[in-house]
């Protein structure tokens, strides 16, 4: 469903993504850890795209993007289409602050997909049910808790029926007693068959949730496997230097 080829990025002399190859199967879930600054965001990123790579191929369903070619930068439609597929959620929630709940899960459908207003309010409570926030529909971002808030940037990110799932960091800012209940939401996308890559420093979550670990460091995969075999039992050293710091 994601597959990358020799994908590289640079932000100045920074080489921050080196050549990266790496597939996602559909409806799989896949783990993404390693330590700061190994560009773990940065590629998340440019899958759907925020950050444009240098050079490399990406395919996110059927589409696919190739950047070996200078002249193969995207256009604006183009890099619309593409960020479509794929629904993202970062660590700091992003929730409109003027608009309630249930508008914040309504603006991607109304706005970027021209649904009529009944229709992506339907659409939205279904969603906010099966994240657990129901009862909020009405209720202004400000009066949430962390955890409600990024369950709330689950629900806005399906809206748009996404093919993907990206999580960068879903859980780091919140509270520890919050962070289960956003989880708990993750593990039921997998469940359905959400294809998922998500950044995560909860490695008891990892082992049991994702199919897959890759382990970055400095803008390279240095590990890749199946998700209790490279948690439980890391081949290489600095993928066993860097969950000791888990233990
Ligand atoms: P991680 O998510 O694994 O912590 P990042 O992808 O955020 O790593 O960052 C990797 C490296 O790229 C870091 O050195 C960071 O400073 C650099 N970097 C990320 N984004 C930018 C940017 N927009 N401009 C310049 N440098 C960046
Ligand atoms: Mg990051």
């Amino acid at each position: 469903m994601i597959e990358l080829i020799g994908v590289k990025k640079s932000f100045g002399n920074n080489e921050v993504l080196k050549d990266i190859t790496l597939d996602v199967a559909k409806g799989s879930v896949v783990a993404l850890i390693g330590p700061s600054g190994s560009g773990k965001s940065t590629l998340l990123r440019s899958i759907n795209l925020l950050t444009v790579p240098d050079r490399g191929f990406i395919r996110v369903g059927d589409h696919t993007m190739d950047f070996s070619l200078p002249y193969a930068l995207p256009r604006d439609r183009e890099l619309a289409a593409f960020r479509a597929r794929t629904g993202m959620v970062f660590q700091s929630f992003n929730l409109f602050p003027h608009m309630s709940v249930e508008e914040n899960v309504m603006e991607g459908p109304v706005t970027v997909l021209r649904q009529p207003k009944a229709q992506a309010r339907q659409l939205a409570r279904e969603l906010l049910a099966k994240v657990g926030l129901a009862e909020k529909a009405e209720a202004q971002p400000d009066s949430l808790s962390g955890g409600q808030k990024q369950r709330v940037a689950i629900a806005r990110a399906l809206a748009m029926k996404p093919e993907v799932m990206l999580f960068d960091e879903a859980t780091s800012a919140l509270d520890p007693e919050l962070v289960g209940e956003v989880l708990a939401v993750v593990r039921s996308l997998a469940a359905e068959g959400m294809t998922m890559l998500l950044v995560t420093h909860e490695m008891a979550f990892a082992r049991d949730v994702a199919d897959r670990v890759i382990f970055m460091r400095d803008g390279c995969v240095v590990e890749e496997g199946e998700a209790r075999q490279v948690i439980d039992n890391p081949a290489h050293p600095a993928t066993r230097s860097f969950l000791s710091h888990f233990h």
